[in-house]
């Protein structure tokens, strides 16, 4: 061991923090997933996947019977009937992105309820037709947009990309509204991932929203890394719509169902083009099966099929646990996690690493990135090899998720002793 910079850098005081932590029992409800050695992970990737919720196995479970003994009368008498399954996680995931429940409608995945939105809210015309996106955008994202911009013929110069400053990492405010001043137009979407996969940046949605409607543009966020990270108001942020998946912060699993948002301004405009489904169809006459499409008003209006209920059923336990701490107490937890990570990798006061995500904790959630100069993975290798789960992002990042349901001070603490012990070996 070598001699610790502060009283800050010690197990000790990590447990002290662990003690004085009301959420610190959550832990226990999760599957950590455990080494050879018989110890846990310290698991650092829950904004790629959440861990399982113990209570998970029964949840889907109860699905299992009710299928095994029902069959198809478990569309109505199941304990939770499958036919208004989905209605049963609609509050919930509401309060967790602070939004109506109108508003609010969990289906399909990510990447298909992102061109659902864009069927309905990318509307281009000759005069207005570019999309605005992050240049960091995730991949699927981009793909999304580039090959909506290519159905509607606009692909020669319809992608519009918010970049940092040349040797930033970060996109600044000022440089965004400039972007939608210049050219807002002729923009007929703003779409950004909120907080950026890559860096952790938040962007403050609520003005982006406002600008963007002022300009004429429609706005929508990807919230893949925001839903159940940040303590969001989607309502009130005023944007479109937005898209989440489920199986990140919200721990329901691989590959899960994800979350959509549409606000509740375009609850009842039956004008908007969409693509259509009998699930998005008025309940009272779905199974009539002869009657023109009727949507159902708001968010449920632009669902398709039938849900996969084992995996609501996921959905929903997670969602349980959600309900029951609050976005408010997670937060506050995450703030001073995330805060006691940045604290002791400023302590390791090593020129080869570096962190990008913005050090004003309204701007980031609980991802830190760590650049890693000469982008060297044999760092992450080394650490890896020590029982860390965390994730390499091409170039030259390691991210770091601490998350506030079951991350304790002590994961963080010996995060850092690890990676302080591995760079000061080389
Ligand atoms: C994780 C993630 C996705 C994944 O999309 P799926 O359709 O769920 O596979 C898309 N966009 C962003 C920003 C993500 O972080």
């Amino acid at each position: 061991m070598t001699v610790e910079h502060s009283s800050k850098f010690s197990l000790e005081h990590a447990q002290e923090l662990d003690q004085a932590d009301p959420l610190r029992h959550y832990r226990e409800q999760f599957h950590l997933p455990i080494q050879k050695n018989g110890n846990p992970y310290f698991y650092f990737t829950g904004n790629s996947l959440g861990l399982q919720p113990k209570s998970t196995e029964t949840y889907i479970r109860q699905e299992l019977n009710d299928w095994k003994d029902l069959g198809v009368e478990g569309h109505f008498h199941a304990k939770n009937p499958w036919m208004p399954y989905h209605e049963f996680l609609t509050e919930k995931m509401a309060r967790v992105v602070g939004a109506k429940p109108i508003e609010v409608v969990v289906m399909n995945t990510l990447s298909v309820n992102l061109h659902l939105m864009m069927a309905s809210f990318y509307r281009p015309s000759p005069d207005r037709y570019k999309i605005l996106i992050e240049s960091d955008a995730f991949p699927s994202d981009k793909y999304a947009v580039q090959s909506q911009l290519r159905f509607h013929g606009y692909e020669e110069d319809g992608l519009l990309e918010l970049r940092p400053k040349q040797g930033e990492e970060l996109i600044r405010q000022e440089d965004i509204d400039q972007m939608i001043e210049e050219e807002g137009e002729k923009i007929a979407l703003i779409l950004i991932g909120c907080p950026n996969y890559y860096t952790g940046q938040v962007f403050d949605m609520k003005h982006i929203a406002a600008l963007g409607h002022s300009k004429g543009c429609m706005v929508g966020f990807d919230l893949a890394h925001g839903a159940g990270n940040l303590d969001l108001s989607l309502h009130d942020s005023g944007v479109d719509f937005a898209t989440w998946c489920t199986y990140k912060y919200l721990n329901s699993g691989p590959g899960s169902v994800g979350g959509c948002f549409v606000h509740e301004r375009h609850a009842n405009n039956i004008e908007l083009p969409r693509f259509a489904g009998w699930w998005g169809h008025n309940k009272e006459t779905r199974f009539n099966m002869r009657h023109d499409f009727d949507p159902i008003p708001g968010a449920e209006g632009w669902q398709l099929s039938n849900p996969p209920i084992l995996s609501l059923a996921a959905i929903l336990a997670s969602l349980d646990i959600f309900d029951e701490v609050g976005m408010k107490a997670l937060t506050t937890k995450s703030k001073k996690l995330t805060g006691y990570l940045e604290d002791l990798l400023h302590e390791i006061e090593d020129p080869n690493i570096k962190i990008i995500t913005p050090s004003n904790p309204e701007e980031r959630g609980c991802q830190l990135s760590i650049q890693v100069k000469n982008a060297d993975k044999t760092l992450f290798n080394a650490i890896s090899a020590k029982g860390v789960i965390a994730d390499w992002r091409e170039p030259d990042v390691i991210r770091v998720a601490p998350v506030p349901l079951y991350n304790s001070f002590s994961d963080v603490f010996h995060f850092a002793h690890i990676l302080k012990t591995e760079l000061e070996s080389k």
